[in-house]
């Protein structure tokens, strides 16, 4: 019985941004556990090669391109992602940048408002896109990607508007829960601690940097892909029907400090 909970058979699972890093690692959990798996990225080459690394492990999939903070191309791509499937069961919004590393006070514009574009506005017009059809068939599942940057903020490096827009997803996760909970929409999210992808590469050569986060992690180290992957896919399977609203942080203990 609990086994079976855990089991995707025959579910579709939309992951935006899921060609490189966490999302393809996300793609690659739920297809294990038996979803059909449709990866959406901005970047044509980005979700060809995530498809490629999909099929070349066995799985069923397909990549789209999708620009997750254009609301229109969002309703179209989850119209034809639902007339082409019949349904969609699961929902990963993971697609998010991070333009870390300027104060608040020097802030540009530009910056500002692509990073929640992309983060936070991006996150809800997919919630809302996909949600509807799930209301509609009944059910389904949606997990959005925080981040511990939504309940603390990160140093040395300076990223008020990326942390800001991360607590923007955790409280949109629970306020789409309130509203959808008795229609069989769950709404969860994951806050991860720093992870090993191309958005912390920058990081790169600046040890001193990846010291400060290393002394504040109480497990004194970063994340890989995969530790997300499977936090997102407990939320996403019957393992986790009692939950929604609710965010998960998968920290390393971070914001225990
Ligand atoms: P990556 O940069 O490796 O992957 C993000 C993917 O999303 C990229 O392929 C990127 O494409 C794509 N993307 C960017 N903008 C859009 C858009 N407008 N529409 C569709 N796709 C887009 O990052 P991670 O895998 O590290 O991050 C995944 C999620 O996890 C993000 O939401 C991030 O904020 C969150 N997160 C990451 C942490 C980390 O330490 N890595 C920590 C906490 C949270 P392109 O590069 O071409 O723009």
């Amino acid at each position: 019985m609990f086994q079976e909970k855990f089991r995707l058979d025959g579910r579709t699972a939309v992951v935006t941004g899921g060609g490189r890093g966490i999302g393809l690692s996300i793609a690659e959990a739920l297809a294990e556990f038996g979803a059909r798996i449709v990866i959406a990225d901005i970047d044509r080459a980005v979700a060809d090669a995530g498809l490629a690394a999909l099929k070349d492990k066995g799985f069923q999939a397909e990549a789209h391109v999708l620009d997750v903070t254009k609301p229109r191309d969002v309703e179209a791509f989850a119209e034809r992602i639902v007339a082409a499937h019949g349904r969609v069961h699961i929902l990963v919004a993971n697609a998010g940048i991070g333009m870390s590393g300027v104060a608040a006070e020097d802030t540009e514009d530009e910056r500002w408002l692509k990073v929640n574009d992309v983060n936070y506005n991006g996150v809800f017009w997919c919630n809302r896109a996909f949600g509807r059809h799930m209301l509609k068939a009944g059910g389904g599942a949606i997990v959005n990607i925080g981040s511990m940057s939504g309940f603390i903020s990160n140093r040395p490096q300076k990223q008020t508007y990326y942390n800001a827009s991360k607590a923007a997803v955790h409280q949109l996760t629970s306020s789409l829960a309130a509203e959808w909970a008795d229609r069989g929409v769950r709404v969860n999210a994951v806050a991860p601690t720093y992870i090993e992808t191309e958005m912390t590469r920058y990081s790169e050569g600046n040890e001193g940097m990846i010291d400060v986060w290393l002394r504040d992690t109480p497990m004194h180290r970063m994340g890989q892909p995969h530790e997300i992957a499977s936090v997102v896919h407990f939320l996403a399977s019957d393992a986790s029907s009692l939950m929604t609203g609710t965010t998960v942080q998968a920290d390393a203990g971070f914001t225990c400090w």
